[in-house]
């Protein structure tokens, strides 16, 4: 390891001229570019020093036109967890020295009514992706994989708090996709001395975090009621409870684990454990609304065929190994994530 743990390889670059600099600027693909995480990495990475390249997927995609004038340093490359050979074509004209597989069909809610599609992106895909290093890269090119691995695995959950060694046991076809996501990544690192992580993230949020999400639902509604454009806000159970973070946190969790003499995973949470009616109080508390009661309404479509029971995560091993901690408190993400979408409701209103 080198300085602040980045890797030797990434600090001999650094200290490297301009010439040199240019050169041997590490270079990361990441598939998932146009969703909340993709575009936190992106421009981590970037800070970093790195030249980043999105997977995009489809002919017309509008998210990835979006992404690409938000981030102008992001070269896109043409590609689709669906198809191995695109997978292959990617690799060969990125030659990356990272690959961040964060590409998914990610919303739980979907999984169980497109099923067929989760298993092929959310855990064939990867298996696509493991391949495509093993047919481009090799010993003469290795290519570091993390896996967006997620708490969804430990579903029905075998112990509190969840750590690296608690058995999974997932409750929708989302889950289930992603621990043969998990598994085959494991697998590959073990039979073909492949240097491939897993981070099992818990859930984490932002202002960048899609409406369908709850989070976003609720602090994106709350702004709206703030507003007088909406007058109530549906919502399924409000009484689970969930380990949420800051998503510009955790992207950094991603690069420490790609960064370390051995691969290995990771448990990535805050350890924190709150419930979705709090989320709520706290986001109408946010916008300066105290009666929240009398705007919310339950509706049992959007509650879940199988819930999961209380995620939390114990991270003390990526505290302890990887030197990272969350920066953003509960209250805190929960304010930033009203005040953003106060500020785009305004917005939209003026123009
Ligand atoms: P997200 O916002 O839903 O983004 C998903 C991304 O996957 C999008 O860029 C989407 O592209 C892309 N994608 C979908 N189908 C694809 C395909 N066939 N080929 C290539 N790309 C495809 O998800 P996120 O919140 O950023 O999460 C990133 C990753 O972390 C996901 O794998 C997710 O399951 C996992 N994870 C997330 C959390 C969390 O709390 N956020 C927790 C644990 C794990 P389009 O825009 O073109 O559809």
């Amino acid at each position: 390891m080198g300085v602040d743990g980045v890797s030797d390889r990434l600090t001999v670059s650094r200290l490297g001229g301009f010439l040199e600099w240019s050169l041997l600027m590490p270079r990361a693909l990441v598939t998932g570019v146009t969703g909340q995480d993709g575009q936190y990495l992106a421009e981590f990475l970037n800070q970093q020093g790195y030249e980043v390249f999105g997977l995009v997927k489809g002919q017309s995609n509008t998210r990835a036109d979006i992404v690409a004038e938000e981030f102008p340093f992001i070269e896109m490359v043409s590609g689709d967890l669906q198809d191995l050979t695109s997978l292959v074509s990617a690799l060969e004209h990125v030659q990356p020295d990272e690959v961040y597989n964060l590409g998914a069909i990610s919303f739980v809610a979907l999984s169980f009514k497109q099923a067929e599609l989760t298993a092929n992106v959310t855990g064939l895909g990867v298996l696509r992706m493991l391949e495509a290093i093993r047919i481009v890269g090799g010993r003469d090119n290795p290519m570091r994989f993390y896996q967006a691995s997620s708490s969804e695995m430990f579903g029905k959950v075998r112990e509190t708090p969840q750590n690296e060694q608690t058995p999974f046991y997932p409750r929708s076809p989302y889950g289930v996709a992603k621990v043969f996501g998990h598994d085959i990544t494991v697998n590959y690192r073990e039979s073909y001395d492949m240097y491939a992580c897993s981070g099992i993230l818990f859930n984490h949020e932002s202002p960048r975090r899609g409406m369908e999400f709850v989070t976003r639902k609720v602090t994106n509604a709350v702004a709206r009621i703030k507003l007088g454009l909406q007058s109530e806000l549906m919502l399924g159970d409000l009484s689970p409870r969930r380990d949420w973070g800051f998503a510009g946190d955790y992207v950094r969790a991603m690069w420490l684990m790609l960064q370390q003499d051995q691969p290995e995973d990771y448990v990535v949470a805050t350890g924190e454990t709150h419930e979705v009616r709090e989320f709520v109080q706290l986001a109408f508390a946010a916008a300066d609304i105290e009666d929240w009661e009398r705007y919310v309404k339950q509706d049992e479509r959007f509650m879940r065929p199988a819930e999961v029971d209380l995620l939390v995560g114990d991270a003390t091993k990526a505290r302890t190994k990887l030197g990272w901690k969350p920066s953003i408190s509960f209250p805190e993400l929960v304010t930033m994530m009203v005040e953003h979408d106060l500020k785009l409701e305004s917005d939209k209103l003026r123009h």
